[in-house]
């Protein structure tokens, strides 16, 4: 039997003489040796019963035999998959085991590749803020089990040496303001300032005021920041989730108080922050817990201090799904319903996205009206749920975006007329 194309060679030693055994016993085709061992390595990383375990007790039901068994057993295979799938997960008391730090090293790299460019997840069928990139540094030394960037750059990370010169070199339109992040092929702030890099991206804000650039971070890596002379065009955002979700599926970053700490540094430094929870994950104490976030971020914030709060959900490629099934180790984030979205990317079913979302809105009420709230890569009909409104297309959102949270701080703006004044 073809084992490859298959995830039997991944599996753990005894997963793999069970399935291998299987095989032969039950004369599996390829498709179904696929689907077996796609099976064995989900239980196992999910650390759930062994495909063994559960073979055994499953054998003990059903009573048919020849062709017929096999195909009961298999389906009530997926289906003991789809019902641990359905279900809000539950993660460890004492959490997972923690994986080898990766070690990823930064290299300096001449290279031809634009550094400027649209959010690779823009879409016109979602509702997109139409966030512009810079892509200065290329991979990330976090182990986030979810990422992509893991999947694209693996275990080296490149900085642009020319960046200095490629971002003076970019021409952008005085006449219009610009949302530009750095935190879409890296982590903004964990690599400080090792190659200038810090230094060249303010520069870059300092000489153009029309753009609103976004530090985005799961550190709390704030020191070389805060030590420089910031122009408040400036946003530093934290991405936040719970305790269990950062101990069991974001290794290698800051926990959730470094972050806050961090973010709080920043807002005494006269900086805007900003907060996105993405991706938020459905679990068995989800409601608890991301309403806990909320309470502290409530408690340590002022409205006039935080630009903006984004919230998206997990949200793969099935490139990403199949690189997270090939890596292993114990994660849950598979354990989920993989539903298409517009773009035939797996995520939640609409309903939970919906709770989610609602669940954080409704938490940061007394931020309503001062700080714009969005949701990342979601369809109208989650907007309308969510916010009872949407926009009619995405450049509407991205106006919207820039005028609730424009490059100048609104307190920085000089202060409007009275409308009656001007009549
Ligand atoms: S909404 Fe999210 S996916 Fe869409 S452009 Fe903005 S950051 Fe990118």
């Amino acid at each position: 039997m073809k084992e490859s194309g298959t995830l039997l060679p991944h599996l753990q030693p005894a997963s793999q003489s069970f399935a291998r055994e299987l095989a032969a016993s039950y004369r599996l085709t390829f498709q179904e040796l696929r689907r077996v061992a796609e099976a064995a390595r989900d239980l196992e990383m999910w650390c759930e019963d062994t495909l063994e375990t559960w073979w055994r007790g499953a054998e003990e039901q059903v009573s048919v035999g020849g062709r017929e068994r096999k195909k009961a057993l298999l389906r009530l295979l997926d289906e003991h998959l789809q019902e641990l799938s359905a279900a809000a997960k539950s993660y460890p008391a004492e959490g997972f085991a923690q994986p080898p730090r990766r070690q990823v090293q930064l290299v300096e790299r001449e290279t031809s590749k634009e550094v400027f460019g649209l959010c690779a997840a823009y879409s016109e069928r979602t509702v997109c803020c139409g966030l512009k990139t810079i892509d200065a540094v290329r991979g990330c030394p976090f182990g986030c089990s979810y990422c992509t960037i893991q999947t694209f750059y693996g275990e080296k990370a490149e900085l642009e040496s020319d960046l200095v010169d490629k971002l003076a070199g970019l021409e952008l339109d005085p006449g219009r303001s610009y949302h530009i992040g750095t935190g879409q092929s890296s982590d903004s702030l964990v690599w400080g300032n090792r190659g200038g890099l810090l230094d060249a991206l303010l520069d870059f804000a300092a000489r153009h005021p029309n753009v609103l650039l976004e530090l985005k971070t799961k550190s709390d890596n704030v020191r070389d920041l805060c030590s420089r002379d910031l122009p408040d065009n400036v946003i530093c955002s934290w991405s936040l989730n719970t305790e269990t979700v950062i101990r069991n599926e974001e290794h290698g970053t800051a926990s959730l108080e470094r972050r806050l700490r961090a973010a709080r540094e920043v807002a005494d430094k006269g900086l805007r922050v900003a907060f996105h929870f993405h991706p938020m994950v459905f679990y068995q104490d989800w409601r608890r817990d991301y309403g806990a976030i909320a309470e502290r971020l409530l408690a340590r914030f002022e409205p006039h201090e935080v630009g903006f709060v984004s919230m998206g959900s997990v949200t793969l490629i099935r490139p990403v799904v199949q690189e997270i099934r090939r890596r292993g180790g114990e994660t849950k984030i598979l354990q989920m319903e993989l539903t298409p979205d517009p773009h035939g990317k797996l995520t939640y079913p609409e309903q939970i996205k919906v709770d989610l979302f609602s669940h954080i809105y409704g938490s940061l009420r007394p931020w309503h009206r001062e700080v714009f709230f969005y949701l990342c890569m979601e369809t109208d009909r989650i907007w309308r749920q969510v916010f009872g409104r949407s926009y009619v297309t995405n450049e509407d959102f991205e106006l919207d975006f820039l005028r609730r949270c424009p490059p100048r701080p609104l307190s920085a703006q000089p202060v409007a007329e009275p409308v009656s004044a001007r009549i």
